[in-house]
């Protein structure tokens, strides 16, 4: 558990936990909900912001136990304001198991949306109503204009939070799939690039595309729908997106190499290391450990040979080593 996020629970052995800003989103929707309607308005707000957020962790769920599924190791969800996000342990470089991890996150918010709208259907008994409805509700999403809604917004009534559900999971599950790397569209495009091409070639054709239309995302929440938290999601999901592209460059420049290649020799006297738990053995391929080598910054490797240490690999000098010399930082 890290200091920003706190565990919530377990499931199919994999830790859910929520972060901060998550809390924040609710306590800044919560006084939205208080301005516009009073107790009844935060009340309403409130528990819509967290059955969307149980919606997310579904969303997830759906990745992580697919993932589970190909033997990828998955250990925690994190569940932030800008969405949820799953750690796995290696994200696979094979297209077709990527696509298929990734498109199940958007089709369980479809199928979601598929059961809210048959019970919804069911109780009007009549289904161009619930069409209707579902396309004014997601209308009012993107429109600054006022919109006739299906529903009594602000209201505590079932119809409420069933009709809010299920535009939140079709406009998530469509949001999820615009081709803006790293969200879902993005990976599925390059994964489907990656058919093709090599894996570092196909995320920068992602990664260039995806930057453009974050751009336009951004112009059009700031100045045109005034969304301004969207506008703020769009600059995580361009982060999120530089971050990733960084990473495959940097894992590509040890396609190949085994740990022996980058090992480097031991301090004579161990007894002061502080070793990180993963042993290491020198034969071993630096691609199957880019989880555990990478993402502990500062870690200390200890590589066995012969029931000794015959060599260290510092995570920080695999990614100083791996960076072009322009970008290293000198000191
Ligand atoms: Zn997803």
């Amino acid at each position: 558990m890290s200091n920003t996020s706190w565990k919530i629970g377990r499931l199919f052995g994999i830790r859910l936990e929520i972060h901060f800003s998550f809390l924040l989103l609710l306590g800044f929707y919560i006084y939205l909900g208080h301005q516009a309607a009073g107790g009844r308005g935060a009340l309403s707000l409130g528990i819509t912001i967290i059955l969307v957020f149980v919606s997310v962790a579904l969303h997830e769920l759906g990745h992580c136990l697919t993932a589970q599924h190909y033997g990828i190791k998955v250990p925690r969800i994190v569940l932030m304001a800008i969405g949820g996000m799953a750690q796995m342990g290696s994200i696979p470089r094979e297209p077709r198991k990527e696509l298929i991890i990734t498109i199940n996150g958007p089709l369980v918010n479809f199928a979601i949306a598929i059961v809210l709208f048959l019970l919804l259907a069911l109780k009007h008994h009549d289904f161009g109503y619930v069409a209707q409805g579902l396309a004014n509700t997601l209308k009012q999403y993107v429109s600054s204009a006022p919109v006739r809604v299906p529903y009594r917004p602000w209201s505590l009534t079932w119809d409420t939070f069933v009709w809010g559900l299920l535009a939140w999971n079709v406009a998530m599950g469509l949001f999820n799939l615009l081709p803006i790397f790293p969200m879902d569209g993005g990976r599925l495009l390059r994964a489907s690039l990656a058919t093709r091409l090599p894996y570092l070639r196909a995320t920068q054709i992602a990664s260039l595309l995806a930057k453009i239309l974050a751009a336009i995302g951004i112009g059009w929440a700031l100045l045109i729908s005034h969304h301004y938290l969207l506008a703020i999601l769009f600059v995580f999901i361009w982060i999120g997106g530089e971050e990733e592209l960084k990473f495959v460059r940097i894992i590509d420049q040890y396609a190949g190499k085994t740990i022996r290649d980058v090992m480097v020799r031991p301090p004579n006297d161990l007894t002061n290391v502080q070793f990180a738990k993963l042993q290491l053995a020198p034969d071993w391929l630096v691609d199957d450990y880019t989880a555990a080598l990478f993402s502990n910054a500062g870690a200390t490797f200890a590589v066995y040979g012969g029931g000794e240490v015959i060599g260290v690999v510092y995570s920080d000098e695999l990614w100083d080593a791996a960076l072009p010399p322009s970008r290293r930082t000198v000191s």
